[in-house]
């Protein structure tokens, strides 16, 4: 690829106060951890941290630590040693990684922030709405550290939302304010809890308004450039910052539709892409989609930390609505009429499936979801094998060629 191609993508200047935002994160993270105060809380992405932070805990994501790992390539190294302490390399990849990690005292903190190692958990709390994984994962380190591993058993395959999910999963938060009191020392005080939640729905409505200036065409950003800009959804939700910072980054989206600054020069064709990152492959790919003009403008993916059910009126209901209208714990007929309003707002002409080898959960096409797609939207799909973080899963070469003849078939098409 020659460097003319290279440069049809376009830098954000946000992602300046995106490094600074969450350099921030870790910092704080590392200071509480050597201080033991405040009391860390590890939460899985959609875990409940609204109800951690207003319990005064900070919070580490291990999956945000899992794709920097990925990002970092490290997976062909650090993976091996989960698996010699028996984790299948069939599992999540983020969990080896990041337990490889572990054993190996190795993490990209080190060089990006000249941090030593992951901060100590006080307590870890999963929400199992995405998979079982993260709750194996979770207490492997609440056995390693001697600390309290509890959780969130979430619905699956949920169609039409009953009012017993929401019953059940509202009272599962507060069966865990016993023991988020116990070991953070604090009261659990509603006020705090409302002005979280109220910060956590800010958030959600800023990252949402973000997402949608894609519909623009052509588009203002590619989800190569979200994913690298949900990191304060992920880590800050319930944060002044994280608030802060999508104020900041909608404006630039804004700036660029208003001054017709395209992230694609000569946009030409319209993608949604359907499952996770391959993490390693970020830069690789986007430059290979820039290069064909091709512009992924929407995904589940990036989608998935859209939390605006919440309602600071109705912390617990709104946070069990929040954690069970979820994409990944709906059935089959709710994620295909959601990728169908997908369609109707973003307008894209094709959809990229990427089934990742360790993460079934995130993966979409294997029960025939593509071919009905295909023929209720009257578009074509392309499945990209690969993986989250493992790229012994992925062949660069084939995934190319296999892109490159997508979009010449949607070319064809186009006429
Ligand atoms: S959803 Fe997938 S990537 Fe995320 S923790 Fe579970 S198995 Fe891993």
């Amino acid at each position: 690829m020659n460097q003319k191609e290279k440069s049809l993508r376009k830098e954000l200047t946000s992602t300046r106060l995106l490094k600074k935002v969450m350099a921030d994160h870790f910092y704080e993270l590392d200071e509480a951890a050597k201080r033991g105060d405040p009391k860390i809380a590890w939460c899985s992405s959609v875990g409940p941290a609204e109800l951690l932070r207003s319990m005064g805990f900070l919070v580490y994501f291990p999956e945000n630590h899992g794709a920097m790992l990925g990002a970092s390539r490290m997976a062909t190294d650090l993976i091996p040693y989960a698996n010699a302490i028996g984790f299948s390399p069939d599992i999540c990849s983020y969990l080896t990684i990041d337990i490889g990690s572990f054993l190996q005292k190795k993490t990209p903190l080190q060089r990006a922030y000249k941090i030593d190692s992951v901060p100590r958990p006080d307590i870890l709390v999963y929400n199992t709405n995405q998979c079982r994984d993260v709750q194996d994962w979770f207490c492997w380190y609440g056995r390693h550290f001697n600390v309290p591993c509890v959780g969130i058993h979430t619905h699956r395959q949920v169609g039409k939302i009953e009012e017993y999910h929401l019953k059940d999963i509202g009272e599962q938060h507060k069966a865990l304010i016993p023991v988020l009191e116990e070991v953070s020392g604090n009261r659990f005080d509603m006020d705090r809890l409302r002005e979280v939640v109220g910060l956590s729905k800010e958030t959600s409505v800023l990252w949402r308004k973000c997402l949608e200036t894609a519909s623009h065409v052509p588009s203002p950003w590619t989800f190569f450039d979200a994913t690298i800009h949900m990191g304060p959804a992920v880590v800050g939700r319930g944060t002044k910052e994280a608030v802060e910072y999508y104020r900041v980054l909608l404006e630039e989206l804004q700036d660029r539709i208003k001054n017709g600054i395209a992230a694609i020069d000569g946009e030409r064709y319209r993608l949604y892409w359907e499952g996770m990152p391959i993490w390693g492959k970020l830069r690789a790919l986007s430059e290979l989609f820039a290069s064909l003009r091709s512009c992924i403008v929407a995904s589940t993916y990036c989608n998935s930390w859209i939390f605006d059910q919440l309602d600071p009126d109705y912390p617990f209901e709104s946070m069990a609505l929040a954690y069970t209208e979820l994409f990944i714990v709906r059935d089959e007929a709710y994620k295909e009429d959601y990728i169908r309003r997908c369609w109707e707002f973003f307008k894209f002409d094709g959809i990229i499936f990427h089934d990742a080898k360790t993460c079934p959960n995130n993966t979409n096409n294997r029960y025939g979801m593509p071919v009905r797609l295909s023929e209720m939207l009257g578009i074509p799909s392309l499945t990209i094998n690969g993986d989250l973080n493992d790229l012994r899963c992925y062949s660069e070469e084939q995934t190319k060629t296999n892109i490159e003849a997508f979009i010449e078939q949607l070319e064809e098409e186009k006429g």
